[in-house]
């Protein structure tokens, strides 16, 4: 039988603009497909004209598929579909036997047929394979359904390929982007918040392969907020592979700075050692960039000069792709990539440990510099690398 395989079509969308490095990305992606399906047996996955196709056994379910696919990021699209010869009889058969299920189950009274025909030697053109098609449908399921062109409650898409064709009625939407691994390796300042998983996860949708740092104040901060951050990575795990942490004890330095400088500098003080550290850490670890979860004005030390003065730390270029967003909409995506509920868990931070009572809101670069400079930043730092413990985190923390 040749449905005991169930079919999943998978769409590149901007993979299909790279020109002439279109099959060096669909090679990945089709890696990743891959590579995200390979605890089911028996999965064929292959490139054929421009799509990807998956073949499943019938009986593992079509949701749990569907959604690990849609997870891979370079996926523009899905549909499930029925294959068959391309052929006008076997294409209306397994169209009509497709509808066949989908009415009641839908509750469908009005359908049209939209047809594509990708094989320009396929003798019939597509608008008669359409209304052939709906024929078949039509006398199959005789007196149950209708054609409507203008609103049908189901569109039935029939797409004619070389050597097969498929039938199918919904087109899902994936994240889009391009496949991991395709553009470099970043290293995310991981805090337990909101922002910072779906900067990462905003990196590694563009094909950025990702790895974190997370600065902690313990015993000021306690190891079940570092366990959070941990989880935080287990959930990006899903999304990205596995993912190497780092952590690191910043206390000795929030101790230097508050001893040393004045209080109301103590946030962005910190944070500008944070970004030198984590500049070591991207080094020794070959990655090309720092990602943080900044966003313009969104609180004391995100504002211009606050910024400014965080730049100024390192040379590493710094990736900040929440810097235009409202909190509203991070909050939007964080719920849909499922780090939301696990950011909001009420632990310590090591910033909220040491919080000034009145943090600047406008540093000037130059006086952060001078406090600064009553401190052995190099020292510090080096200290502070020392206290540094890494752990690889996979999906199935979670
Ligand atoms: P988040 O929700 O990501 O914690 P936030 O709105 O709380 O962000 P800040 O606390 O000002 O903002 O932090 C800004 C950015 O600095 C974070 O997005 C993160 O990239 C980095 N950062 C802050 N605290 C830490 C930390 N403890 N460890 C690693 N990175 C941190
Ligand atoms: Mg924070």
């Amino acid at each position: 039988m040749e449905n005991e395989k169930h079919t999943y079509i998978v769409r590149t969308g901007e993979v299909a603009l790279k020109g002439m490095n279109k099959p060096y990305f669909e090679k990945v992606l089709l890696g990743r497909i891959k590579n995200a399906l390979k605890d089911y047996k028996n999965v064929e996955a292959y490139r054929k004209e421009g799509l990807i196709f998956v073949k499943t056994p019938a009986e593992y379910p079509e949701e749990e598929v569907e959604h690990t696919i849609l997870n891979v990021f370079g996926v523009a699209s899905l549909s499930s579909a029925v294959e068959t010869e391309s052929d006008m009889e076997k294409i209306g058969e397994a169209a009509a036997e497709y509808m066949k299920k989908l009415i009641p189950q839908r509750n469908i009274k009005t359908f049209k047929v939209e047809a594509k025909r990708a094989d320009k030697s396929f003798p019939v053109q597509s608008p008669e394979i359409a209304s052939r098609i709906g024929g078949y449908v039509l006398k199959a399921n005789d007196g149950q359904i209708r054609v409507d062109v203008h609103n049908p409650d189901c569109v039935l898409y029939v797409n004619v390929r070389h050597g097969h064709s498929y039938v199918f009625a919904d087109k899902i939407r994936g994240f889009g982007g391009l496949p991991l691994g395709t553009n470099g390796r970043g290293l995310i300042l991981l805090s337990g918040g909101i922002d910072s998983p779906v900067a990462a996860w905003m990196m590694a949708k563009r094909g950025m392969m990702i790895e974190a740092v997370h600065f902690h104040s313990y015993p000021y901060t306690s190891e079940r907020a570092r366990e959070k951050v941990y989880d935080l990575t287990g959930i990006l795990a899903g999304y990205c592979g596995t993912i190497k942490v780092h952590s690191i004890n910043l206390l000795s330095i929030q101790q230097a700075i508050g001893e040393n400088c004045p209080e109301d500098e103590m946030t962005i003080l910190s944070r500008r050692f944070m970004m030198m550290i984590a500049e070591r850490v991207a080094k020794q670890n070959k990655c090309d960039m720092l990602i943080t979860g900044e966003s313009i004005g969104q609180v004391a030390s995100q504002t211009v000069q606050g910024l400014v003065a965080t730049d100024n730390a390192v040379d590493i270029p710094v990736m900040r792709p929440l810097i235009a967003m409202d909190k509203i909409d991070i909050i939007d995506r964080a719920r849909k990539i499922g780090t939301y509920e696990t950011s909001i868990e009420p632990y310590e931070d090591c910033c909220t440990v040491f919080l000034p009572k009145h943090p600047v809101t406008k540093p000037k670069l130059e006086k952060i510099l001078e406090s600064e400079s009553k401190l052995d930043v190099e020292a510090l730092i080096d200290e502070a690398m020392k206290t540094m413990e890494t752990v690889s985190i996979g999906p199935d923390r979670i």
